[in-house]
């Protein structure tokens, strides 16, 4: 039997955003082309991106497959250019509404993402900066569509070699590929070699409109998504961003604890401040980073959602529809 020898091109492309550059990953095996991720639609971004497979000797209508490993625009905005081409797209079918900016997925958010700030006391012109913000986002991204979906425990046809592994927490709609007999693994955003991911806070999917919507247990999710790959050996990861590494189990574990101490300063934070909301006590922890609410807020949520799910502190809505913490 002839010898397949799997090879990895990592794409380093820059982004307009403060995360730096993104990865991109070429796959080559067999005469099969895989492109796992895309970057955003930005033209350096654009235009590296082509340098990349000319370089690798790959004409983009070539590739087997396009695979993102979730929505966000960082990894997604030049997905279109591909499907137009005729390039399947593989993806947790839960990204297909990331592909669509200003579709219903945007509505759907922008209701929740209202309504959210509104019950965690955000003064109402700082919620509307923070929403616009948000979807000015979609101006680096592209229509586009999953052709095929990929849940847990598929094999990833093209490369029957991988697995599908899903990854809620940073993203809702977030999977991971894995080749354990070759040791590579291919996980997004899940595990970043330089910092720690956000587990953002999303609406749950499948309700009437946003606004009615229940926020998602995110750092929850994250926490069990990252316990469960620290068990596994995935050999080398090819990360979102930053450079391919090994050894996740001890960055994994240092993950897990420097979250448990942020858990710990957030308790002394709502013991000190009873009765505060979420708005002020994101403030009073991250009062450098005031200017990125949404990005603090949810962080904020994820770790009082913790400790709330721990019996350590209570919330309570008021009249006002505002929610207040107080520890136990
Ligand atoms: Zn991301």
């Amino acid at each position: 039997m002839a010898v397949q020898t799997l090879r990895v091109h990592r794409l380093e492309l820059p982004t307009p955003f403060p995360v730096g550059s993104v990865n991109a990953f070429l796959l080559e095996e067999d005469g099969r082309r895989v492109l796992i991720d895309c970057g955003p639609k930005w033209g350096p971004a654009q235009q590296a991106l082509e340098e990349g497979l000319r370089e690798a000797g790959v004409r983009p209508e070539s590739l087997s497959a396009v695979v993102l490993t979730h929505g966000h625009v960082d990894h997604v905005g030049q997905c279109g250019a591909f499907s137009r081409l005729g390039v399947p797209v593989y993806a947790h079918p839960d990204v297909a509404g990331w592909l669509h900016p200003g579709g219903p997925l945007d509505e759907y958010r922008g209701a929740f993402f209202r309504a959210l700030h509104r019950a965690m006391g955000t003064p109402e012109a700082e919620a509307e900066r923070c929403l616009a913000e948000l979807f000015l986002m979609s101006k680096w991204n592209d229509r586009s569509v999953v052709t095929h979906p990929l849940r847990e425990g598929d094999v990833f046809p093209v490369l029957p070699d991988f697995r599908v592994l899903e990854v809620p927490g940073h993203a809702q709609a977030a999977i991971a590929l894995w080749n354990e007999r070759a040791g590579v693994f291919f996980g997004g955003d899940q595990v970043l070699p330089h910092v720690s991911s956000n587990a953002f806070v999303e609406p749950e999917m499948g309700w009437e409109r946003g606004d009615l919507a229940p926020r998602t247990r995110s750092l929850l999710q994250y926490r069990e998504s990252l316990r469960r790959l620290a068990q596994l050996d995935l050999g080398t990861v090819h990360p979102g961003h930053g450079e391919s590494f090994t050894g996740h189990r001890a960055l994994i574990e240092r993950r897990l604890r420097e979250q448990e101490q942020r858990r710990a300063q957030f308790f002394d934070l709502v013991r000190r401040n009873p009765g505060a909301t979420a708005y002020t006590l994101a403030n009073l922890y991250f009062p450098r980073h005031r200017d990125q609410l949404q990005l603090i807020l949810s962080e904020t949520l994820g770790f009082l959602d913790w400790l709330e799910a721990d019996g350590l502190i209570e919330s309570h809505t008021g009249d006002d529809g505002v929610v207040r913490w107080r520890a136990v």
